[in-house]
């Protein structure tokens, strides 16, 4: 290969820091024990300042180094001056060494569209949060957690957090990185944790084994935190064998790649481009599918509506089958854009 790496492979490994560096943000917002939440449309929209530092982070650092990128962030904040210390310049040299897919060799910074989430399952941050009291483990905000202790039962909503950063172009997602920062949490202080997963389209997927459920076991994962009637009659109509209920759209989607799930399922407008976009690209990356509940794709171009309001559907195998099961009073409530 000759010349400077071609500038999607350059802006994935720049992502790839950039989402470490807002991992171990919302790690250290958690062990300081301050979230400063906010409510947005309501007590199940929050945003913590995890959210807001994180996006900081991600935000100023992409567009430091990409001006002309179109960068779309979750959170509404104002344009203030980002501190110098949330910048990551760092970029992942192991990205850096791989061949660009021909066909997105020649793409411009211009023609990118950047849908950030910088802390996606912040109902379920809150709440492990608040159980937790992790004030005691503030000394060592890298480090892992004490997980003896009796009020560890909600660790595991640690787990349903993740950062994502999703490239699209032409509208369609191409590439995206998931971290998960609490990643190994059970296995207690002194472990390292977090761990970050990518994928391109063309390309392939990184840090993680692709799994399946076995056999012809349908494992449906679902919100736990934004349910109503149609959802779960949604998920009921697939007639799942087991029902997995889980915070966050990065999580599910791991739930899918990682062999705990067959569908993500979820009948309801709520998850918005930044939810989708960074899942849907590692997804698709390892043969998996994205839609709405009519099985028609989202668009990522910089200018389209954010909600996803025909609902969420994704799969790693027969997107067909769930597609058909859909009942007629959800593709009745849940129009197509
Ligand atoms: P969940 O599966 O409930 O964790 O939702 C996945 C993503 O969609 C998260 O980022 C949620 O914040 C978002 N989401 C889903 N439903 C809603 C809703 N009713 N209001 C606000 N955000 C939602
Ligand atoms: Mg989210
Ligand atoms: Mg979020």
């Amino acid at each position: 290969m000759s010349g400077s790496p071609a500038v999607v492979i350059r802006l994935m490994a720049s992502a790839y820091a950039v989402a470490e560096k807002a991992g171990a943000i919302v790690r250290k917002v958690l062990h300081s024990g301050e979230l400063g939440i906010v409510e947005k449309t309501g007590a199940n929209d929050l945003q913590t300042l995890a959210d807001r530092l994180a996006q900081q982070s991600i935000c100023a650092s992409l567009s430091r180094r990409f001006p002309k990128l179109t960068i779309i962030g979750e959170e509404e904040l104002p344009s203030e001056e980002v501190q110098e210390d949330l910048i990551e310049n760092g970029q992942s040299e192991e990205i850096l060494q791989k061949t660009c897919p021909l066909e997105y060799r020649d793409l411009k910074e211009e023609e990118l569209v950047v849908w950030v989430d910088p802390l996606d399952g912040t109902k379920e941050y809150t709440e492990a949060s608040r159980c937790l009291h992790l004030r005691a483990v503030a000394q060592t905000p890298h480090k892992g957690l004490d997980t003896s202790q009796p009020h560890s039962t909600a660790l595991w909503l640690l787990d349903n957090v993740t950062v994502l950063i999703g490239i699209a172009y032409g509208g369609r997602a191409i590439a995206g990185v998931i971290n998960q920062p609490f990643y190994n949490y059970q296995l207690g202080v002194g472990a390292q944790l977090g761990r970050t997963m990518w994928g391109m389209l063309g390309l392939g997927t990184f840090g993680f084994q692709l799994q399946e459920v076995p056999g012809d076991r349908r494992i449906v994962t679902t919100t736990r935190s934004h349910s109503n009637k149609l959802v779960t009659d949604c998920v009921d109509a697939m007639e799942p064998h087991e029902v997995v209920r889980v915070g966050g759209a990065g999580n599910k989607i791991i739930q899918l790649i990682e062999g705990k799930a067959s569908a993500y399922v979820f009948a309801s407008p709520g998850c918005k481009k930044w939810d989708t976009c960074a899942p849907e690209a590692i997804l698709q990356a390892v043969g998996g599918k994205l839609t709405d509940m009519h099985g028609n794709a989202y668009r990522y171009d910089a200018n389209v509506k954010h909600m996803n309001s025909a609902g969420v559907l994704a799969t790693l195998r027969n997107h067909e089958y769930y597609i058909s099961r859909v009942p007629q009073a959800v593709l009745q409530a849940l129009k197509s854009d």
